[in-house]
C-alpha cells in the first residue's frame, strides 16, 4: 500500500481531513460518531483526535505529521558570515527568591551608570547595557524571568550566559535548580555567584559542595564551572563577576553579522497613551534604524522612535543591544522574532503570512484528543478549571498563561483559559467569570473599587499578584481541590468467626477471635468466606467479657457490634479482616 503522509498545522477541519484520506466526508462523520462525536463538515480537529481517528479506520499506511508554521521558532544561531564582528554577551541573572538578584543588578547598574542618568528610569526596564573595561555586557530581566519555563517556549535561547546567584548562607534552592536547568536546556554558559559572603553563616565551600552536586563542579576543584564570591550588598568582587563574564564571553567567541537585514526578539510591549505601541526589542543580528519596516509575528511597522535602555534616542541599535521602538500598528507578542523588510508593502503581506500561519497552529480546534479521550473513556471524569488572565504587560500574561498550561494535571483537570488580557481587572472580566465557576487572576495590576464590589456581588474571586510563582502556586492549589481524592487504606488485623448472634439488614452481633492485629470500633471489616469476599461492614463497638472495651488484641477473643450496608450472612467461621479507610487531599 502507497505510503501517505498528511501534514498538521494544528488542526485540520473533518473535510480536509476525509479529502486528505481519500474518504467521503459522511464516512468520516460516521467513524467520529461511532466514537462517540458528533462532527459537522467544518468542524476542527486537533493532532491527536485526528491520529486516534486514523487508527480506528485502520489506516495504517497513513502518517500524520505536525506542520511547524510557527514564526516563533528562534533559527537566530544562523551561519555567520566571515565578516560576522564581536557583539556583546547577553546575560541573565536567575536564582532562588531572596539570594540577592535585584541587589546584584540594582549594585551593578548603579556602580556602572553615571549617577543620575539611572535615576530617571521610572518604567520597568527588561534589558540593559553595562560597560566594563570599555565593553558592553547586556543583561536581559525579562518580565517572564521568573517562569523559566515560559522564556524556553518562547525560544528566548539567545541568553549567551546565565548568572546563577546563590546565597553562601542558605545554599542551593529550588529555584537554583530551576535556573541550573534552564541554563543548560537554553545551551548558555553557567557562572556561579555565590552571593552574601559578608553575612554571617556564609559558607563558600559548601555552597560549593552543594552545586557539585547539581552537577557543577567549581573550576578551583578541578571542574569547569567559574563560580565568584561576593557581596551584591556591599560590593564586593562584582568586578571579578563581570571579568568572569567577559572572559566566558571571549571564549564562546560571541558575534553576529551586521551586513544582513536587521533581526531579534521581542522582549516587552505594552501601549500607552499618546504613544501606541511601545516595544523592546533585542536586536540579535543586523543594524536596526529608525525608519525602517519590521515585521513581528502578525503585526509590523515603521520605527518612528528609537531609545536606548536609558532613554536616550538612538539611531542605529547593533547586534545585543536592546531599544525601545514606537511605530508597530498592534503589539506583538513577547518571545516574537522580528525582522526588517525593504518597504512597508512587503512587511504588510508578511505580517499577515504570519498571522494566517498563527492562525492555522493556533486554530482552536473544536474537538481535542483530550475531547475524544473523555468521550472514549466514560471513568474518566475529568474537570474543568476556569481562569481569566490579566497582566501589565503582553509579556507577563503570555507568561502566566505558558506556565499555567505547564502545571501537569495527570490529565485530571482540564486547564480552560476563558480569556486574557493587558490592564486592570474589567467590568467583562467579572461579566466573563460570573456563574461559570472562574477565578480572574492579575498579575502586576490593580482591581478598581466598583470592579471588586461587583465580583463580591456576583461571587467571582480575584486575585492580584506581583509574583509569578505565588499566582502559579495558587492555580496549583485550585487545580488540586479539583482532584479526586486519594483513598489509603491500611491493614489492621483479622478476625476468626467463632459465634453468630444476631444478623439483621443492616447490623451484625458475632464473636470471634482475634487472629492478628487488632480491632477497634472505628475500623472497618471485610467479610471473607473461603477467600470470597461477602461483603464490607463497619465495627460500631468492641466487647471483652461483655464490656464495651477500646480494642480486642491477636490472642484475644471477644464479641463485635458491625454495621453493613445490606445483609450479610455471617457464619461460624467466617474471617473479618480489619482495615482503616481515609481519603487523602492529593496534590500536584
Ligand atoms: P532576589 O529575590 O533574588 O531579587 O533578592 P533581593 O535582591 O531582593 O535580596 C533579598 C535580601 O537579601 C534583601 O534584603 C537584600 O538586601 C539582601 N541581600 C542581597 N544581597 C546581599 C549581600 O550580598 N549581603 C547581604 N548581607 N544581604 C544581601
Amino acid at each position: 500500500m502507497e505510503e501517505k503522509t498528511i501534514q498538521i498545522a494544528g488542526s485540520i477541519t473533518v473535510d480536509e481531513l476525509a479529502t486528505a484520506l481519500g474518504l467521503s466526508v459522511t464516512e468520516l462523520i460516521g467513524t467520529l460518531f461511532k466514537n462517540g462525536i458528533v462532527a459537522t463538515i467544518n468542524q476542527r480537529l486537533d493532532f491527536e483526535t485526528a491520529s486516534i481517528i486514523i487508527d480506528e479506520l485502520g489506516l495504517k499506511n497513513v502518517k500524520l505529521e505536525r506542520k511547524n508554521t510557527s514564526t516563533k521558532t528562534s533559527d537566530f544561531h544562523r551561519e555567520l558570515s566571515d565578516k560576522a564582528i564581536t557583539r556583546p554577551p547577553v546575560v541573565a541573572v536567575m536564582g532562588h527568591v531572596d539570594h540577592g538578584k535585584t541587589t546584584l543588578l540594582d549594585t551593578l547598574l548603579h556602580k556602572k551608570t553615571v549617577e543620575g542618568e539611572a535615576g530617571g528610569i521610572t518604567q520597568h526596564i527588561s534589558a540593559y547595557q553595562l560597560k566594563h573595561n570599555d565593553r558592553l555586557i547586556t543583561f536581559l530581566d525579562t518580565p517572564g524571568h521568573e517562569a523559566f519555563a515560559a522564556i524556553r517556549q518562547h525560544g528566548a535561547m539567545l541568553t549567551d550566559i546565565v548568572v546563577i546567584v546563590v546565597a553562601a548562607d542558605d545554599g542551593v534552592k529550588p529555584q537554583t535548580i530551576e535556573a541550573i536547568n534552564f541554563a543548560k536546556s537554553a545551551n548558555a554558559k553557567i557562572i556561579v555567584a555565590i552571593n552574601k559572603i559578608d553575612r554571617e553563616g556564609a559558607d563558600i565551600n559548601r555552597t560549593m559542595a552543594d552545586l557539585s552536586q547539581q552537577g557543577l563542579q567549581p573550576e578551583e576543584w578541578g571542574g569547569d564551572i567559574v563560580m565568584v564570591p561576593v557581596s551584591a550588598k556591599q560590593n564586593q568582587n562584582l568586578d571579578k563577576l563581570l571579568d568572569m563574564i567577559l572572559l566566558t564571553a571571549d571564549i564562546e567567541e560571541l558575534k553576529a553579522d551586521v551586513d544582513i537585514p536587521a533581526e531579534g526578539l521581542v522582549i516587552e510591549s505594552h501601549m500607552e497613551t499618546g504613544k501606541g505601541s511601545v516595544v523592546n526589542l533585542l536586536v540579535t543580528g543586523g543594524e536596526l534604524k529608525t525608519g525602517e519596516f519590521i515585521v513581528a509575528g502578525s503585526t509590523y511597522g515603521k520605527i518612528r522612535t528609537m531609545l536606548d535602555w536609558q532613554g536616550k534616542p538612538k539611531g542605529k541599535a547593533t547586534p545585543s543591544t536592546p531599544v525601545t521602538v514606537t511605530g508597530f500598528k498592534d503589539l506583538p507578542n513577547f518571545g516574537d522574532r522580528f525582522v526588517e523588510v525593504s518597504d512597508e508593502k512587503t512587511a504588510r503581506k508578511m505580517a499577515l503570512l504570519n498571522a494566517q500561519a498563527i492562525a492555522d497552529e493556533t486554530a482552536s480546534a473544536n474537538v481535542t484528543g483530550s475531547d475524544l479521550l473523555r468521550m472514549m473513556n466514560v471513568a474518566d471524569n475529568s474537570k474543568i478549571f476556569n481562569v481569566i488572565i490579566k497582566g501589565d504587560v503582553l509579556g507577563s500574561v503570555t507568561s502566566v498563561v505558558d506556565s499555567l498550561k505547564l502545571i501537569d494535571t495527570h490529565g485530571e483537570v482540564t486547564l480552560n483559559i476563558v480569556s486574557t488580557g493587558v490592564g486592570d481587572i474589567s467590568e467583562n472580566d467579572v461579566y466573563m467569570a460570573a456563574g461559570e465557576n472562574t477565578v480572574i487572576y492579575g498579575f502586576n495590576v490593580s482591581v478598581p473599587i466598583n470592579i471588586s464590589k461587583m465580583a463580591a456581588r456576583d461571587n467571582v474571586p480575584i486575585r492580584t499578584y506581583k509574583v509569578i510563582y505565588e499566582l502559579l502556586d495558587d492555580a496549583k492549589h485550585e487545580m488540586e481541590n479539583l482532584l479526586d481524592a486519594e483513598i489509603v487504606e491500611e491493614d489492621k488485623g483479622e478476625l476468626k468467626v467463632l459465634g453468630v448472634f444476631r444478623t439483621e439488614k443492616t447490623s451484625i452481633i458475632a464473636g470471634g477471635e482475634v487472629l492478628t492485629g487488632d480491632v477497634r470500633p472505628e475500623y472497618l471489616a471485610r467479610v471473607i468466606r473461603d477467600k470470597k469476599y461477602l461483603g464490607e461492614a463497619e465495627v460500631t463497638s468492641v466487647q471483652k467479657e461483655k464490656i464495651d472495651a477500646k480494642e480486642l488484641v491477636a490472642g484475644e477473643t471477644g464479641g463485635l457490634a458491625l454495621k453493613t450496608e445490606s445483609k450479610i450472612d455471617l457464619q461460624i467461621g467466617d474471617r473479618l479482616k480489619f482495615f482503616t479507610r481515609e481519603s487523602k487531599k492529593r496534590t500536584l
